[in-house]
C-alpha cells in the first residue's frame, strides 16, 4: 500500500470537483480525503500502487466539464492506513484564491429533474454542481451560498438534504433551489402580474407566436425576444432599438432545428452545444425574417442555456426566436428588474423577471469557426472570468484595454483575469460599468494594482482611467498590444513577425495605424512595413461613412483626374459634397492620415456601392466579405514597396467595375489580393530577419475568408503560424497583450 498527496490547481471549485473525486476514489478503492484550499484542492490518497495509478490517471480525463485543471502535483506521503475516503472541511491556507467559475448552461440531468422530481416540476431555475449560474451571482469568495445573490433564499429541508449528501449531484451546489424554496419567475402583462410558471409559459409562448416583443431576464442580463420568423415582429423590434443594420442573435430550439436555418459542420455543432453556449456565427440559409440579419449572409445562433429557455420552446410554435441584449442604444445590458421596467418598457409588450439578482453583468459570448478551430469574437458569459495562465509574473498589473469592445485585465500571480465584455467606452453608463467592475474584481480577487498599462491614445477613457490611478503607468502601442495578446494566448515570448490588421489605433508617429507588419517580441517592436497612408476626411466620422474613405483613395491615386472617372459611385455623390471632401483632403483639415486595413476595406466596399454608409461598426467590410464568389481565384496588382501601395489595385478594380464584372468576383479578387500581399510581406520579412514564426492579430482577422486562407497558406509554406482562438483578435483581447508587455518590461527592469 502507498500514500500520495495530490495538489490540483485550476478551476476546481464550484464545479462538482470534490464529489467527483469522492466517487472516483470509491470506484478505485482509494482511502484518504479531499479538501478545498484557497489555491485549489488537496487530495490524500491511499491504495495499492495500481489503484493509485488508475485513480490519478482518471482525474484529468473524467473531471467535470466546467472544471479546468491547470496543474496536478504529486508527492509521496507516509502511509497512515485511512479506513475510508472523505471530504473534509475547507481551511484557508493563503491569500492566493481559487478561480471563479463562469456561468454554465443547464445540464441534461437537471432538465430531466424538472420532469420527474416532485419538488422541482417545471422549476425554471433548476441547477446542480455541474450547471447553473456562477460568476453572475457571486458577490465574494470563497464561493459559498451566503456570498452569492442566493443568500436571500434559505434552503428547504429537501434541498438541504441534497446539498449535504456527498453522493448527491447537488452536494454543495451553492445555488441549489426548488419550487418550495428558490427564486421564482414573474410575468407582467397589461398591468397584471402572473407568478404561476404554467401561466407564464402559456402566455409568453402565445404572445411570441402572436408577433409580440417580450423582455426576458436572462443569466447575465435582460434580453428582448420575438419570433425570428415573423418579419413584422423583428422589424418592429429593430425600429424600436434604433439598430438599423446590426444583426440580431437568434436562439434556436435544438441543433436539428439549427440546420434548417444555417449550414453546420462538426466543429460548429460542438461549439454551439458546448457548456459555454456562445452565439455562433454561421452561414445563413435565410429562413428567418429578413430583418434578422438584413443583407448579411451570416447569422448568429445560440442554443437554449437556461431551463426557462427549454421550457419556453416546449410551448412555442416557432423554433427560432430573436434574443438580443436588452439595453438602451450603446449602454450596457440591463440587469436590474426595476431598470428593465423603466428603460425597456417602450420596446416590450410583456416583461418576464425572476427575483434572484444578477450581480455581475455578462453579455452572451460570440464565436465562429475558422479552419476547424473556434474563434471568440466576444469573450463574456461562459468564458469570463476564467484566467489565462502565463509563465511570467503578472502580479499587480492592471491593463485598461482599448476603447471599443473593451475588456480590462488584472494580473494575479501568473494568471491574467480578463474581464467580461464591458462595451464601447464612449458613454457615461459604460464608463460606470467599467469602473464598478474594476472595483469588484479588486474585492473578489483581494487584489490591488501597483502598475497600470494602457493604450497610447491619450483620449481613450480607459487610458485616462489608468493614468488617474496615480501608480506606475506605461502606455503601449495598439498594434503591438494586438500581437502581444496572441503571443500571450500561446505562451510565446521571442522575436516574431506580427501582422496586425484592424480598424484603427494610434501609432508612435501620431498617425492612425491599422495595416501593420511588425517584427516584435513582448518588450518592443519595429514597424517594418505598412499600408500606404491616406487621409481620412472627417476622422472618426468616416467609420460610419465609408464613402469618404473611398473618395480619399480615389483622390490619392487619381488626383483631379478622378472627376473624369465614369463611376456610378461618384455620380451618386452630390457634387458639392464631393468637392467639400476633396477640399478637406487637399487642405488637410480634419483629415488624419491612416494606414488602416479596416478603412481600406471600407473604401472598397463603398466604391462597389455595397455599403456607402454604415449603420454599425465594420458593416462595410462584413458586407463585402459576405458577397465573395468562393470560386474566383483572381487577384489584383499592388506595389509592395517600402509602404504597400494600392494604386495598381484600384486601377484594375475600377477597370473591372467598368467592364461590369460581377461584384462577387471583384470582392473575391480584392480579398485574394490582401491574402497575397500578407503572404508576400511575411515571406520577405522572414528572409530578411531570419524569422519563421508569424502572429496574426487585429479585428480584420475576424474576416473568415482572409483568416482561413492566410493561415493555411503560411502553414503550407512552412511557417509556424499563431492565430487567436480563446481570446478575441479584436480590441476585446487587447488588455491581455497590454498586460503581457507591461509584465515583460517590468521583468527587464524598464519600469517599476
Ligand atoms: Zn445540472
Ligand atoms: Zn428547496
Ligand atoms: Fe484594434
Amino acid at each position: 500500500m502507498k500514500s500520495k498527496r495530490i495538489r490540483i490547481k485550476g478551476l476546481v471549485q464550484g464545479v462538482g470537483f470534490r464529489p467527483f473525486i469522492y466517487l472516483l476514489a470509491n470506484k478505485h478503492h482509494i482511502h484518504g480525503w479531499i479538501e478545498n484550499r484557497n489555491d485549489g484542492v488537496l487530495v490524500l490518497a491511499e491504495g495499492t500502487e495500481s489503484n493509485l495509478k488508475s485513480f490519478i490517471q482518471k482525474i484529468p480525463i473524467e473531471a467535470p466539464l466546467a472544471s479546468n485543471i491547470f496543474s496536478i502535483d504529486i508527492f509521496d506521503e507516509e502511509f497512515k492506513n485511512h479506513d475510508k475516503f472523505q471530504i473534509v472541511k475547507s481551511k484557508s491556507t493563503s491569500a492566493e484564491i481559487t478561480e471563479i467559475s463562469p456561468d454554465i448552461a443547464v445540464c441534461e440531468l437537471c432538465l430531466k429533474d424538472i420532469k420527474q422530481q416532485e419538488h422541482r416540476l417545471h422549476y425554471p431555475l433548476v441547477n446542480c454542481t455541474h450547471c447553473g449560474p456562477r460568476f453572475s451571482i457571486i458577490k465574494d469568495l470563497p464561493y459559498d451560498r451566503h456570498k452569492t445573490t442566493m443568500d436571500a433564499f434559505p434552503m428547504c429541508s429537501i434541498c438541504e438534504e441534497e446539498y449535504t449528501m456527498i453522493t448527491n449531484r447537488r452536494f454543495h451546489a451553492q445555488p441549489v433551489a426548488c419550487n418550495t424554496c428558490g427564486p421564482a419567475y414573474l410575468l407582467e402583462y397589461q398591468n397584471r402580474e402572473f407568478s404561476d410558471i404554467h401561466d407564464i409559459l402559456e402566455m409568453t409562448s402565445n404572445l411570441i407566436d402572436d408577433g409580440k416583443i417580450i423582455a426576458i431576464k436572462g443569466q447575465g442580463g435582460f434580453h428582448l425576444a420575438c419570433d425570428a420568423t415573423q418579419e413584422e415582429a423583428v422589424s418592429g423590434l429593430r425600429k424600436h432599438k434604433i439598430r438599423e443594420g446590426k444583426p440580431f442573435a437568434v436562439m434556436i430550439a435544438d441543433i436539428k432545428s439549427v440546420s434548417e436555418y444555417a449550414y453546420l459542420n462538426g466543429s460548429s455543432k460542438n461549439l454551439l452545444s458546448s457548456w459555454q453556449r456562445p452565439i455562433v456565427l454561421l452561414e445563413s440559409k435565410k429562413k428567418t425574417a429578413n430583418s434578422v440579419c438584413n443583407e448579411l449572409k451570416t447569422i448568429g445562433v445560440m442554443l437554449p442555456y437556461m431551463p426557462f429557455h427549454y421550457l419556453l420552446f416546449e410551448k412555442l410554435k416557432t423554433n427560432a426566436i430573436v434574443l438580443t441584449s436588452g439595453n438602451v442604444s450603446n449602454e450596457p445590458i440591463i440587469i436590474e428588474n426595476e431598470k428593465a421596467k423603466n428603460s425597456l418598457s417602450i420596446y416590450y409588450d410583456a416583461l418576464i423577471t425572476y427575483n434572484r439578482d444578477i450581480y455581475n453583468r455578462s453579455d452572451d459570448s460570440v464565436a465562429f469557426v475558422a479552419n476547424e478551430k473556434s474563434r471568440l469574437v466576444r469573450r463574456s458569459r461562459g468564458f469570463a472570468p476564467s484566467p489565462i495562465y502565463q509563465k511570467a509574473n503578472m502580479d499587480g498589473i492592471f491593463a485598461a484595454g482599448a476603447e471599443l469592445e473593451n475588456c480590462f485585465a488584472i494580473g494575479k500571480g501568473e494568471q491574467v483575469i480578463l474581464s467580461q465584455h464591458i462595451g464601447d467606452l464612449k458613454n457615461l453608463e459604460t464608463l460606470e460599468f467599467y469602473a464598478e467592475s474594476i472595483d469588484r474584481y479588486k474585492k473578489l480577487y483581494r487584489w490591488s494594482p501597483s502598475l497600470a498599462v494602457a493604450d497610447l491614445h491619450p483620449d481613450y477613457l480607459s487610458t485616462k482611467y489608468a493614468k488617474e490611478l496615480n501608480i506606475s503607468f506605461v502606455q503601449v502601442q495598439h498594434h503591438h498590444a494586438h500581437i502581444a495578446s496572441c503571443m500571450a494566448e500561446h505562451g510565446l515570448d521571442e522575436m516574431m513577425i506580427g501582422v496586425s490588421f484592424d480598424g484603427t489605433g494610434l501609432g508612435d508617429d501620431g498617425q492612425f495605424w491599422g495595416g501593420e507588419f511588425l517584427v516584435c517580441d513582448l518588450n518592443d517592436y519595429q514597424r517594418i512595413t505598412h499600408f500606404d497612408y491616406v487621409p481620412i476626411p472627417g476622422g472618426d466620422k468616416a467609420i460610419y461613412e465609408p464613402w469618404r474613405t473611398a473618395v480619399s483613395y480615389l483622390y490619392q491615386y487619381y488626383k483631379d483626374d478622378l472627376f473624369a472617372l465614369d463611376l456610378d459611385f461618384l455620380k451618386n455623390i452630390p457634387r458639392e459634397e464631393l468637392l467639400f471632401i476633396i477640399d478637406m483632403i487637399k487642405t488637410k483639415i480634419n483629415s488624419p492620415l491612416s494606414s488602416s486595413a479596416g478603412r481600406l476595406f471600407d473604401g472598397v466596399s463603398a466604391l462597389l456601392q455595397i455599403c456607402r454608409k454604415a449603420s454599425f461598426h465594420a458593416e462595410a467590410p462584413m458586407l463585402l466579405e459576405s458577397i465573395i464568389d468562393q470560386n474566383e481565384s483572381g487577384i489584383y496588382a499592388y506595389d509592395p514597396g517600402k509602404n504597400i501601395s494600392f494604386k495598381a489595385t484600384f486601377q484594375e478594380l475600377i477597370q473591372d467595375i467598368k467592364n461590369k464584372i460581377a461584384l462577387s468576383k471583384i470582392a473575391a479578387k480584392f480579398h485574394n489580393t490582401i491574402i497575397q500581399l500578407i503572404f508576400g510581406a511575411v515571406k520577405n520579412i522572414s528572409e530578411e530577419y531570419n524569422l519563421n514564426k508569424v502572429v496574426l492579430s487585429g479585428g480584420c482577422f475576424q474576416n473568415k475568408y482572409i483568416l482561413e486562407r492566410v493561415e493555411r497558406k503560411l502553414i503550407e509554406y512552412g511557417f509556424d503560424v499563431y492565430t487567436h482562438s480563446k481570446i478575441p483578435s479584436n480590441d476585446g483581447g487587447i488588455a491581455l497583450g497590454q498586460i503581457a508587455i507591461a509584465a515583460k518590461k517590468r521583468e527587464l527592469g524598464l519600469i517599476k
